[in-house]
């Protein structure tokens, strides 16, 4: 693997190999980030005090669990929607709470954070994986469209209910 990686990925120590990989989401999956959705739900979103809370999420268990049962070999991604600008944060708080994570994936500092919705964001950074030689083998994320998109490419996804997500539409076959 060369050091050509996107900017937006971070590797723990060095670039994973190409090959198989298991991406997992962050928030709602292995960060508790239930006391930061009320910036979210309100009339404007507050994205600026969305992220100024990550540091302080508590670990779901379950979701750190997950993470370290994966084999060895395979190399765990964290493909989160966060903002790159807090990719710092993020990775102190993968280390600090003894999470099992290769290289973390953050939506690109060019982004505005709605510019794209999530789905496309993460449909185009497996497209960007796979180009580069990586295989996702499983995925899990909280948000039925994402795991519905994960399924479209191949990727057998579990779902996590987070209750972040409106998911009295249950998914129809469309994103
Ligand atoms: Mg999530």
């Amino acid at each position: 693997m060369s050091a050509a990686l996107p900017g937006n990925w971070h590797p723990r120590h060095r670039a994973p190999q190409p090959g198989p990989v298991v991406l997992l989401d962050l928030d709602g999956v292995i960060a508790d980030a239930a006391h930061r959705q009320r910036f979210l739900h309100q009339d404007e979103p507050d994205w600026t005090g969305f992220y100024a809370g990550v540091s302080a999420d508590g670990v779901i268990a379950a979701g750190r669990a997950l993470a370290a049962s994966v084999a060895a070999e395979l190399p765990v991604l964290i493909l989160t929607g966060r903002i790159d600008d807090v990719a710092d944060a993020t990775r102190d708080w993968l280390d600090v709470h003894g999470i099992r994570w290769d290289m973390l994936i953050c939506r690109p500092p060019e982004e505005d954070d709605d510019a794209r919705h999530a789905v496309d964001y993460k449909r185009e950074e497996i497209a960007r994986l796979r180009a580069l030689g990586f295989d996702p083998r499983l995925a899990a994320d909280d948000n039925r469209k994402i795991v519905a998109m994960y399924e479209d490419a191949g990727i057998p996804a579990l779902y996590i209910p987070s209750g972040y997500y409106d998911n009295s539409q249950r998914y129809d076959g469309g994103v």
